[in-house]
């Protein structure tokens, strides 16, 4: 039977291609590996080899057509083998046109519900591009991310590690004497940056005239919300309502006086000595780590077989040895099944592989995950379709009622802040008539633990279950002279390309300064660049990101400071 030859698909955002060239004709005979047609994208050309030997039976797809990828662009076989009938190629769609910043202005009015950094965002677009916008906030502008998320967390993280350094730098011949914790400072420190963080956003807000108001708003129909008794209505209305902690039904949590969430572990009143995580996800081991760094005895309870769940398996697994040599206690495959109060705080059980645990501590962090918060909202009342109350939204993040959009963590796609922003500036351009979509797989993820961890594109584990073939470059921090000078030698960065193309599909970083190097990343697969692009690629000396293009190397075993395996 006659073989297709398809439009390859040769990076992760690439959906179409045009035939550039064929370099054979009808009739002529093709040997496997040969060079057979080349593909152009509107970044790079590329040339496909034939996968087994035959003739061209039939060219379907002519030069210069553009095709979605996967569309059958021609056939290969027997001489004088007849050719399935596949009718005409499918025309690629016209490139969707986003909405330039310098769309005309339009007298559309845009209701934004909360001020994080989806909610803020989306209203300086929507009024960048000329809307009106009303913002309505019912705690304090900044949302979670401001106020008891990303910013709070690493400003604790920051002090931390200053301390932690400051005890532990005599090997390198700096000692430092009598090293002490100002607690109160330190809370000083913490609430300064969120003051200054949150008091910078309502001061963008006012400069590009959005007019916040302060309530809860909640919806009568499906574009009109109530605040406090007053009704706002408008065109276009985007929803980014955040998400709370949730606190799981294990018995004696509620109500047990040690027990606290994310918001409170930020503000506590001094250090605690002992500490139990519920929940090894990106919040408990950030927070477990900066009390860890000041002393605290942390033990982690995870569930699931690793840590981080959604990151790279193999650099978690390092990260856990890692932090277990920093102290920590992490208990996988193991789950916490009942709480009781103390004098000196509370006895946590644990259901562990090799039986039951009874661990004494003066906390318990809750962490097990963020719900959606939208369950007074009144979604019901404006037709909004919900599934386990977060917000069902398209890839251009509106909803089912059309003008509706909702996003950042009330959407549940990618709880994470940068996406949150990253969906607000989609919606909002999408509510002043662009066609923008966000794809939550070219987001990065990223944990501020130490050292810092982050990822873009595939996992392994994500390819091996999409089946695609890759090949695998890994570079250990300890060949990498920047990390040597920060005593960060047991991370590692692997990159996962195309084994054909050699096109990037995943980068992963356990190295100083992840959460800087994986931007080159991002953009790398955003581009759709190969491992030549980024290889060819000149790094400073001495960087760490100097260690990200070594791995690239590694792929095709080419890395200069290790040993090719
Ligand atoms: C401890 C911690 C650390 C984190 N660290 C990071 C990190 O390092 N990096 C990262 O990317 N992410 C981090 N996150 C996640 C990040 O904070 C969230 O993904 C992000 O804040 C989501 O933004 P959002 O705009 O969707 O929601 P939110 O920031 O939760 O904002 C929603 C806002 O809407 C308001 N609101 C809700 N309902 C109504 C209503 N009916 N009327 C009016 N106002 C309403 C709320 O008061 C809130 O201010 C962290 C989270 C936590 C808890």
């Amino acid at each position: 039977m006659a073989t297709e030859l398809l439009m390859p698909k040769l990076g992760l955002t690439m959906t179409e291609g045009t035939i550039d060239e064929w370099k054979k004709k009808e009739g002529d005979s093709v040997a496997k590996g040969e060079i057979i047609y080349s593909v152009a994208t509107d970044k790079l050309t590329n040339d496909v080899e034939a996968d087994c030997d035959g003739v061209l039976l039939k060219i379907i797809v002519k030069e210069g057509e553009t095709v979605p990828c996967k569309t059958v662009v021609g056939f290969v076989g027997a001489a004088g083998e007849a050719v399935p009938d596949v009718g005409a190629a499918p025309a690629a769609q016209a490139p969707a046109q986003s909405a330039p910043a310098s769309a005309p202005a339009s007298d559309s009015g845009v209701l934004i519900i909360g001020g994080g950094p989806g909610g803020y965002v989306a209203a300086i677009r929507a009024a960048q591009l000329g809307a009106k916008v009303t913002l309505i906030e019912k705690d304090k502008m900044g949302g979670t991310c401001l106020n008891r998320g990303c910013m709070p967390t690493k400003a604790m993280l920051h002090t931390s590690e200053i301390y932690h350094d400051a005890k532990s730098s005599e090997d390198i011949g700096i000692s430092c004497k009598d090293v002490t914790v100002d607690w109160e400072k330190v809370q000083g420190f913490r609430a300064g940056v969120v003051e200054k963080l949150t008091s910078g956003v309502k001061g963008l807000c006012k400069l590009n005239k959005v007019k916040v108001v302060e309530g809860e708003a909640v919806f009568t129909g499906p574009k009109t919300v109530s605040v406090g008794g007053e009704s706002y209505s408008a065109d276009k209305v985007i929803i980014a309502a955040g998400s709370y902690p949730i606190i799981p039904g294990i018995p004696g949590l509620k109500g047990c006086k040690a027990s606290i969430d994310s918001t409170a572990c930020l503000s506590l009143d001094h250090i605690p000595e002992s500490m139990v995580v519920i929940g090894g996800g990106v919040i408990g081991l950030e927070l477990g780590s900066v009390y860890m760094r000041y002393g605290t005895k942390v033990t982690v309870v995870e569930m699931q077989p690793k840590l981080l769940p959604l990151m790279d398996g193999e650099l978690t697994g390092m990260l856990q040895t890692k932090l277990e040599g920093q102290g920590m206690e992490i208990l996988l495959n193991s789950s916490v099944t009942a709480v009781e109060d103390t004098k000196k705080g509370a006895k946590v059980t644990v259901k562990c592989p090799d039986g039951e645990k009874k661990i004494d501590c003066e906390m318990i962090l809750v962490c097990v995950g963020r719900a959606p918060d939208t369950c007074t909202l009144g979604l019901d009342k404006a037709g909004i379709k919900e599934d386990k109350g977060y917000i069902v939204v398209n890839d251009k993040m509106e909803t089912n009622v059309p003008g509706v959009y909702a996003v950042g963590d009330c959407n549940g796609k990618l709880m994470l802040a940068h996406a949150a922003m990253a969906m607000g500036e989609t919606a909002a351009e999408n509510a002043m008539g662009g066609d923008k979509k966000f794809n939550p797989e070219m987001s990065p993820s990223c944990a501020y633990v130490g050292p810092e961890f982050a990822g873009v594109g595939y996992t392994e584990e994500r390819a091996k279950e999409l089946g695609i073939a890759y090949k695998v470059g890994k570079f250990p921090t300890s060949g990498n002279g920047r990390s040597l000078v920060s005593g960060h030698t047991d991370g590692m960065i692997k990159i996962l390309a195309g084994e054909k193309y050699g096109e990037i599909l995943g980068v992963h970083i356990l190295a100083p300064s992840a959460t800087e190097l994986i931007e080159e990343a991002a953009l790398a697969i955003r581009l759709e660049a190969t491992l030549e692009e980024f290889t060819d690629t000149i790094h400073c000396h001495p960087t760490v990101a100097e260690a990200v293009r070594e791995c690239a190397l590694n792929c095709d075993k080419k890395a200069i400071h290790i040993p090719n395996k």
